[in-house]
């Protein structure tokens, strides 16, 4: 059925460009590979829970050595995770144990609110217990991604005056509570069913580290994990996500700091998301989407298309996206209260095109 919906869904298999930005993915989809995840769980992360924070960073560091060691075997075709036992303790519970230690004192993201979310204190984002707001089969996405088992999670780090979800994102009380083991199986039916991969998104999956790491470590399937986040995560969040996504579905919207505090309610928003997109560059696949803002193109949209050009290279897949709608309470904003005009996404692309992106069609 998707294939009528989506045919480009179905011929960007055979895409050339898609190819190189997407090349360890490609091989997931085959079959070839398992998804990075699955790795994560055979390397063997001996610890004690009574260990201290800085003691399970330490042997972090050093499983995640042991994690890229154990990849390259896997990706050569030297191992197969199959014929290996599995540990006791993983890496993967090891990043569990940290991301829980990390909401005790909350710095999943930038805002770095020091709360206890264990306790039920809550921060900037509102988040208490992770709470999804739907979960679907999602054939709107990037043609690589079609069809993509999306998860919704309740609650934003951002408030973007303008956001078209903000009925999920500013309303982290709203949805439904599922235990890893349950979103787990909702998965493996996804996977039955032709999903391509797991997206989790929001509001923004930052938050909700801690469940999204337990639920991977719950399911046993081989579907890619998509990181789909604005990118304002913490650098021990950015740690915790080393070795768990297959591709970082990566939001990148304002050119200056000023422009995101005025629209989105964040600060030093482009030293953290440069820092977050490069170590994610490193880490796994990257797809950036870069949404064209009405008069925002010289502060914003031609600084992130040069930005991704002149430091994350040409092969990075990227979307110039022309789906603005002056939504929620953009009224109060008179300059980005109107859709973005034919000439303004022209120039986008115009720009985008003569810095050589590996742009989404
Ligand atoms: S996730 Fe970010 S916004 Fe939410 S409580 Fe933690 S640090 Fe604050």
């Amino acid at each position: 059925m998707w294939r009528i919906l989506r045919p480009d869904a179905f011929s960007v298999l055979g895409d050339e460009k898609a190819r190189r930005s997407f090349p360890r993915y490609f091989r997931v989809l085959r079959g070839e590979l398992p998804p990075r995840f699955q790795v994560c769980k055979r390397v063997p992360a001996p610890f004690d829970p009574s260990w201290k924070t800085e003691e399970l960073w330490r042997l972090h560091g050093l499983c995640l050595e042991d994690f890229r060691k154990l990849l390259s075997l896997v990706d050569g075709g030297k191992l197969k995770l199959e014929e290996m036992e599995k540990p006791a303790s993983s890496l993967l519970d090891l990043k569990v144990e940290l991301a829980r230690r990390l909401l005790s004192s909350c710095r999943l993201c930038e805002h770095r609110c020091g709360v206890n979310r264990l306790e039920g204190e809550r921060g900037f984002c509102g988040v208490g217990r992770t709470r999804l707001a739907s979960e679907f089969m999602h054939y709107g996405e990037e043609s690589v991604l079609v069809p993509s088992y999306t998860v919704f999670f309740s609650g934003c780090t951002f408030r973007c005056c303008f956001c078209q979800n903000w009925d999920i994102s500013q309303y982290p009380e709203e949805g439904e509570e599922l235990s890893p083991r349950e979103l787990s199986s909702l998965i493996s039916d996804a996977e039955r069913h032709g999903a391509r991969n797991v997206n989790f998104v929001g509001g923004n999956p930052d938050p909700h580290l801690l469940f999204i790491l337990e639920t991977l470590r719950e399911y046993g399937g081989r579907l890619s994990s998509v990181w789909n986040s604005n990118m304002y995560y913490s650098s021990q969040s950015a740690e915790l996500l080393k070795g768990t996504q297959d591709i970082y579905l990566a939001d990148f919207k304002w050119g200056n700091d000023s422009c995101a505090r005025k629209y989105s309610g964040i600060s030093r928003y482009w030293e953290t998301v440069t820092r977050n997109h490069l170590t994610a560059r490193s880490d796994a696949e990257l797809l950036i989407r870069h949404l064209v803002m009405p008069g925002h193109l010289e502060c914003c949209t031609f600084p992130v298309l040069r930005w991704i050009a002149e430091n994350l290279g040409r092969e990075v897949r990227v979307n110039v996206m022309a789906q603005y709608r002056p939504c929620y309470m953009a009224g109060k904003y008179p300059e980005i209260n109107r859709f973005l005009s034919p000439q303004e996404f022209k120039r986008a692309v115009e720009e985008a095109e003569e810095l050589g992106l590996n742009l989404e069609p």
